[in-house]
């Protein structure tokens, strides 16, 4: 039995500064910043580095993107050979460790999580809150809290799963159920948005009894590397999971040749995960491999909040401002289409743009964006191509006469990546602002004549190519029956007055349908299912 859960882990970065310690977060901060760390591959437990042969392999620079000048790791990118060795590491670990007794797994996660809990608390902080542009409680809603509980609930979600077995038998006759893991090695691609979800990738897989083929994003290196050599200090045996950093066509092109490879564990676009949908079915149809590989997604998600007119508007707002705008907009779950009650309107844009304006000033200059520092509410977007993208869809919306910019519109990129909370009108319910993902702080907004409610919810379905999340505000339960029934596939997650992020693992089991992925609900045992091969052994005695 592993140890008794305790349940989630307690955010202490939000309300109540005294529970953190900010000289130790400071400390931390200066150990990282413009540091120009090394952060190598790691295969089979060895570092390789190559700043020593004049980058003539490969080194990607990890830049702050609250400050593109400084730069926080030099990373070493994995060559055709490193990722076979990756591969033949992760086949050569497989046997010892998926024969290990259960708990001894288990235990090298539970361990993992009391130290990002203590011990590398502010270094994970600091990594995650420097290399991904986040705040102090952004940080820790991510790499301490998010992180932990998954360590934590997949060992007491496997602990569940193990113990399920066939319940008929007949006389003489003894079944069991072995939960194997998947024949081969498991490929993790992993986000740069959530150093939680690196850890779900590749922890999930990993508990199971499968080793893992790592490549982190080039944009998270630095808290995905810190996180590994916890995983390694909590006794993670060498080869069960192996990072290699590189170029992620590259990288993909060499796993799925293998005929061992037998599953892929993704979070990211939704543009790569098609990609990669379509590479591995022709792999199979081709006769490449040896088993159907798993494959398990979350990608992008258009998410909606929409406002009966019997919604609390003050509430509706607050939610509003941080669903489309924590973290600038850059979670699957965030918001990016509001639907309003016209009647509701004025009251909806002067609250939000009031509460905005105190986050961040209207007229904002470079000089005045409030970024890079511990609390700002506003911070960078994670690097160029993401800003030049946004600038692009910001810029758009001025010369669309179906648009109107009501908040924002600010861009720069002199120093750090900073795009400034912008809010678009459309008077067209069906503009592409209002299906497509942006991944930024850019929120559209359509509003809706009253008495046209349940036609809105046709809407929002209608043009729902993604079903990540959504969100219903409304006093009214008639309305929420109503969204409730004919949103049923347009969210994955679906929010009755509450914002459309902020999962919290065991509580909210993360996943959406359509084209935002497979669904298997991570923070759920669900997950677990899919690394597992089930044997059905029949004894007579
Ligand atoms: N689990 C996160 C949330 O609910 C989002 C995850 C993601 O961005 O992929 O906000």
């Amino acid at each position: 039995q592993p140890p008794k859960q305790i349940g989630n882990e307690p955010v202490k970065a939000f309300g109540s500064k005294d529970l953190v310690d900010w000289d130790l977060l400071r400390a931390s901060l200066s150990k990282f910043k413009n540091s120009s760390l090394d952060v190598p591959l790691v295969i089979n437990g060895e570092r390789i580095y190559y700043n020593d042969d004049g980058g003539k392999r490969g080194i990607f620079q990890q830049l702050n993107p609250a400050n593109h000048s400084e730069v926080l790791a030099n990373v070493t990118q994995a060559t055709n050979e490193d990722v076979k060795a990756a591969i033949q590491a992760s086949k050569q670990a497989k046997d010892k460790w998926y024969k290990l007794p259960y708990y001894e797994r288990a235990s090298v996660f539970m361990k993992a999580a009391d130290l990002i809990c203590t011990k590398y608390r502010y270094d994970m902080l600091a990594a995650t809150m420097l290399g991904q542009g986040k705040n102090v409680y952004q940080a820790e809603i991510d790499c301490i809290t998010e992180l932990a509980d998954f360590f934590r609930f997949n060992v007491k979600y496997a602990n569940e799963l193990y113990a399920q077995q066939p319940i008929e038998s007949s006389p003489g006759v003894w079944n069991r159920a072995e939960y194997r893991p998947l024949e081969g090695f498991v490929y993790a691609v992993t986000p740069f948005n959530f150093t939680a979800i690196a850890g779900n990738l590749i922890g999930a897989p990993a508990l199971m009894g499968n080793t893992v083929v790592w490549k982190p994003s080039q944009n998270a290196n630095l808290s995905n590397y810190l996180l590994l050599t916890v995983l390694e200090e909590a006794g993670l045996p060498n080869g069960v999971v192996n990072f290699v950093p590189g170029n992620a066509v590259e990288v993909t092109k060499e796993v799925l040749s293998d005929s061992e490879f037998a599953a892929l564990h993704f979070t990211g676009s939704t543009a790569v995960f098609k990609q990669l949908y379509g590479d591995i079915q022709k792999g199979v149809v081709n006769g490449l491999y040896r088993d159907y590989p798993r494959i398990v997604g979350e990608t992008g998600g258009k998410n909606f909040h929409l406002i009966h007119p019997s919604a609390n508007i003050p509430h509706s707002v607050l939610s509003t401002l941080r669903g489309a705008f924590e973290f600038q907009g850059q979670k699957c779950s965030a918001t990016s289409r509001v639907y309003l009650p016209e009647s509701k309107s004025e009251e909806f844009f002067r609250d939000l743009g009031g509460v905005l304006s105190e986050v961040q000033p209207v007229n904002t200059s470079a000089s005045k964006i409030n970024g890079g520092d511990l609390h700002g509410f506003i911070g960078p977007v994670i690097h160029e191509g993401s800003f030049d993208k946004l600038a692009k869809v910001i810029d758009d919306a001025k010369n669309d006469p179906e648009l109107e910019i009501v908040f924002g519109g600010f861009h720069d990129k002199s120093k750090g990546y900073y795009i400034q909370p912008t809010i678009i009108k459309t008077t067209n319910p069906r503009h592409p602002y209002l299906s497509q993902e942006f991944f930024g702080p850019i929120l559209t907004v359509y509003e809706y004549p009253d008495a046209k409610f349940e036609d809105v919810c046709e809407l929002v379905d209608s043009t729902s190519q993604y079903g990540l999340t959504g969100s219903i505000f409304a006093r009214d339960r008639e309305a929420i029956k109503i969204a409730d029934e004919k949103l049923k596939y347009s969210a994955g997650n679906f929010y009755i007055n509450d914002k459309s992020t902020g999962a919290v693992v065991a509580q909210q089991w993360f996943g959406g349908a359509r084209m935002s992925g497979t669904n298997d609900k991570a923070g759920s045992g669900n997950i677990l299912n899919r690394f597992v091969s089930v044997r059905n052994i029949k004894e007579n005695y």
